[in-house]
């Protein structure tokens, strides 16, 4: 997944969601999340409204962190990386996540593409 702002590969750092469909836009990386929003930052942790986080529109987007996480299986610690839209505060508008650099808001066609797991392997 390459940063939709430098469009080198963004790394595990953040995702940016289209908070309707989920489809992915791409990711977000660490430099250009500083770049861009790092005074903001601290603040997103706790910012739970359903809107832009820079105006008072709703959000359109949605741009999580990927988590790391673990599970067992077969005796074995797995480790993986997963996001979560719905506990994300840091939300932007069209017009706010176009601000930053993002010039193409078109959203790839959905597909049935697995997401990227560094490691996974579950029966569910
Ligand atoms: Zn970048
Ligand atoms: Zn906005």
């Amino acid at each position: 997944m390459d940063c939709v702002v430098c469009e080198k590969p963004s790394g595990y750092n953040r995702v940016v969601v289209e908070l309707e469909s989920g489809v992915e836009l791409g990711g977000l990386c660490v430099r250009c999340e500083t770049e861009k929003f790092g005074e903001l930052g601290d603040e997103l942790v706790d910012h739970d409204d359903q809107t832009c986080v820079f105006c008072d529109r709703d959000g359109f987007w949605a741009l999580p962190k990927w988590l790391p996480s673990t599970y067992e299986s077969e005796g074995r610690t797995v480790s993986y990386v997963d996001y979560d839209v719905s506990t994300t505060g840091f939300q932007l508008c069209d017009e706010h996540l176009s601000r930053v650099g993002v010039d193409d808001l078109s959203v790839p066609v959905a597909t049935d593409a697995p997401r990227e797991y560094i490691t996974r392997s579950t029966d569910d």
